[in-house]
This record gives C-alpha cells, sequence and structure tokens, in this order.
C-alpha cells in the first residue's frame, strides 16, 4: 500500500498523555480512533492487526486438540432469555435496549443465554456429544467507567468458545488443553515466553470458579498501565488473581503452599471457566445417556479479549520511539522509505515496490512528496512494522537499499537485487 494513499494520518500528540502506552502510541500512530468514551473505530492499519490476531486465533480454534467450529451468534438477545438465568437482573453491565412495540432486548456481554438453547435443537444423545462452537464477535459492556483506550470499552470484539460434554471429567480434560492452546496463541502474539521461569510476561491466573469449580483461571499480561492486579508466587511462579488473594492465604499450586507473592499490575486478555451445569439446567439441556437415563450437560466457556490482546501487545512490545510489532501481528512486513525525490531514486523505490509485492511480501510503501527524510523515519518508528527499508541517493550509489530491523539498532547495505532473499532468510 501507498502511505501517500492511506487514510490515516500520523499525530504528533494526543491529547490525555497520563494514558496507557498502547493507547497512546494506538491513536497517534493512526490505528485506531475513538468515537466516544469506550467506543472505537479501527482504522486501516489497526484493522489490518485485528484480522492478523483474529486469523491466529482462529487457526487454533479450529485445529486440533481444540476442534471447534465457527458461528455467528446474534448481537440483540431477546430478554425472556435473560429472565431464565436471572442475569436480566443481576448483571449490573448488561446493555438493555427497547425495540418496536415495547420489545426489550440485551446487547449481548457473553452468549450462554443464546448459545444454551441452541446446542438443545442438535443434543439428544451421548452420540451427540462432545461438541465445541466459537464465534468472533463484538460484545458489549454497559462499564460506568472507561479507560485505558482498548483495555475496557463499552463495545469489544471477542472470541468466545463453548464447550459441551457428557461429564465432568470430560470438561476437565477439554478445559486442560484449552488453557495450554491459549499459550500458544499468546506466545504467537509476542506477549508470552514459556522459556522464562520467571518473566513469563503473560500469567495463567487462578481466579474464583463460582458455583461450579473451585477456580476459574485468567490470563494476565504484567504491565503498570494494566487494571488489573495479580499477585505471583516467589517460590513456584503461580500467579493469583486479587479475589483469590483475599480469600487465601497460601500459594494454591500444591505442593507449593508458598505465603510470599509478588504484587503486579496485569490486564485481563482471556478467562476460561467451568460453568457445568449452570447454563444447562434452566434450558434443559439434557442429553440421554449410555444406561438410557436423561441427564444434564455439562458446560464450559473460554474467552478471549482480541482489542485488549491488541493492547496487550503495544504494552509488551514498544520503545521510545514507537511500536514494535511482531511479525505474526503487524500491519505489514516492511516499511519501504524512498528518501530524496529525483528520478533515480523513484524510479528504483517503485521497482523495489513491485517486486515485494509480487513475491507476496506485505508493504507499506512510503512515497510521501511533502514529508522530509527525518518525518519519514520518525514514522516509520512510530507505526513500527518489522522491516525498515530505505532508499536513498547514498544507497543506490552502491546499487544498495539499506535494511533495519525494527528491534535491532543495527543497519544493514543489501544489492537491490539480493534485497527479497535477505528478507525471506531474516522473516524467521
Ligand atoms: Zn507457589
Amino acid at each position: 500500500m501507498r502511505q501517500s494513499q492511506l487514510f490515516s494520518k500520523t499525530l504528533k500528540k494526543i491529547g490525555n498523555e497520563k494514558e496507557a502506552i498502547s493507547n497512546q502510541l494506538l491513536l497517534r500512530a493512526g490505528f485506531i480512533d475513538q468515537t466516544t468514551a469506550g467506543v472505537f473505530t479501527f482504522l486501516p492499519l489497526g484493522f489490518k492487526v485485528l484480522k492478523k490476531i483474529e486469523n491466529i486465533i482462529r487457526r487454533k480454534m479450529e485445529e486440533s486438540p481444540i476442534s471447534g467450529q465457527e458461528v455467528l451468534m446474534p448481537v440483540l438477545h431477546p430478554k425472556e432469555n435473560w429472565q431464565k438465568t436471572g442475569r436480566w437482573q443481576q448483571l449490573d453491565i448488561l446493555f438493555k435496549v427497547k425495540g418496536s412495540g415495547g420489545k426489550e432486548y440485551a446487547l449481548g456481554p457473553t452468549h450462554e443465554e443464546i448459545i444454551s438453547p441452541l446446542a438443545k435443537k442438535f443434543i439428544f444423545s451421548y452420540k451427540d456429544l462432545p461438541f465445541y462452537l466459537f464465534q468472533i464477535q463484538t460484545k458489549f459492556r454497559d462499564e460506568l467507567r472507561v479507560k485505558s483506550g482498548l483495555m475496557r470499552t463499552r463495545e469489544f470484539l471477542m472470541k468466545d468458545l463453548y464447550s459441551f460434554h457428557t461429564s465432568e471429567e470430560d470438561l476437565g480434560g477439554y478445559y486442560e488443553k484449552v488453557a495450554m492452546v491459549y499459550l500458544k496463541i499468546f506466545e504467537e502474539c509476542g506477549i508470552y515466553n514459556p522459556k522464562a521461569l520467571k518473566d513469563r510476561v503473560t500469567y495463567q491466573t487462578w481466579a474464583s470458579g463460582g458455583t461450579f469449580s473451585k477456580y476459574s483461571h485468567e490470563y494476565q499480561t504484567v504491565t503498570e498501565s494494566g487494571e488489573d492486579t495479580i499477585y505471583i508466587c516467589k517460590k513456584c511462579y503461580a500467579a493469583i488473581n486479587k479475589e483469590i488473594k483475599d480469600e487465601i492465604k497460601l500459594c494454591p499450586n500444591k505442593p507449593c503452599d508458598s505465603k510470599e507473592f509478588e504484587e503486579r499490575k496485569a490486564i485481563e486478555v482471556g478467562n476460561i471457566f467451568k460453568l457445568g451445569t449452570k447454563y444447562s439446567l434452566p434450558f434443559d439441556l439434557k442429553f440421554r445417556d449410555k444406561d438410557g437415563k436423561e441427564k444434564p450437560v455439562f458446560m464450559g466457556c473460554y474467552g478471549m479479549g482480541i482489542g485488549r490482546l491488541m493492547a496487550a501487545i503495544v504494552e509488551i512490545n514498544h520503545d521510545q520511539e514507537g511500536m514494535i510489532w511482531p511479525k505474526e501481528t503487524a500491519p505489514f512486513q516492511v516499511h519501504l522509505i524512498q528518501i530524496g525525490d529525483d528520478q533515480k531514486i523513484k524510479k528504483a523505490t517503485e521497482e523495489m515496490y513491485l517486486n515485494l509485492q509480487k513475491n507476496e511480501i506485505e508493504v507499506l510503501y512510503d512515497d510521501r512528496e511533502e514529508k522530509t527524510p527525518g518525518e519519514k523515519l520518525v514514522d516509520a518508528d512510530l507505526i513500527g512494522i518489522p522491516f525498515r527499508m530505505v532508499v536513498s541517493d547514498k544507497t543506490l550509489s552502491g546499487d544498495n537499499v539499506e535494511i533495519k530491523k525494527r528491534n535491532e539498532k543495527a543497519v544493514e547495505l543489501v544489492k537491490l537485487d539480493k534485497a527479497i532473499e535477505f528478507l525471506k532468510n531474516n522473516f524467521n
């Protein structure tokens, strides 16, 4: 894409510099725009990142061992469904809207009230179980206070997976598999370090389990801008959330039993929950077992906030100058920059642009004529595309381009006809 044609522009600064760093950088670089408090537009660069994150998640949800099937459930939920579970009254963040004829709806903040009656239409016998459905859908929460950009919003994109089982044991086994895959997704997004014992960046955190099981789990990315507080065990590095910390004195990771924790700020990027029969009972979701008896279906739900994940990636991957996108989630792989506008430079850069496209390397080409070389380089650092490729009088004098990785200081001169090969070799 030509940067001269890009809809969004970079900003010198944004209004509130007390905001979370991810919000500042995403706004300044033109990835997102705030429509009103807690409501955002994803601009072309941000939308590309969103799609990359979505695709990582979708692939992991579809392949083994998750084996989920994608569906798309409605945003508008009938009031009756929410009355059945008691949550029409109980859930204070529920957005309620009135349609014609006074009919009332909820704007879905989660989809148990839709998926449980849906599953009832297709589950009859133990032979129909287990199965797994997921969606990537916009959700709503009528938050009293919103802040920190994409971290707490009133409208947000989420992946939610639901699983249906004949027994608690089967649910438990699947829950462990989802937990494992979640960490793989965070690793691919550049916010989980599986090799580190101590500094894992994102932690699977013990949280309250509700009525069915003692614990659920959250995924918390440690960052100063985070709104949550987690406690990391100093002995075994298990993490627990604030709720749990208030309930128990000892590390729950048996047999650790340590009393010493380190307090950290964090942002919740996902959670997994054993629902048991909490939603199958009100919706009469049952199956006929091998013994001929009718039994309630066991359910699990597994959420992941996609906008929050984008914010967490930036919180973890940035420096003074701007964002540093991991290649898996970067809007483009190469930022091609033309320095100087005489015909020779222009021709060489245009040729390189075509060549990159021909080789299916995603490229943002800074062809803006009104910008100085300095401004172009500052913008490139802010936007944070993994590879910067400069074509200038100086590089062309040796038939070279200058290539620099966003996360490294060193620049390298590479022959024009070897540039594509160089990139391909360095992508991994
Ligand atoms: Zn411990």
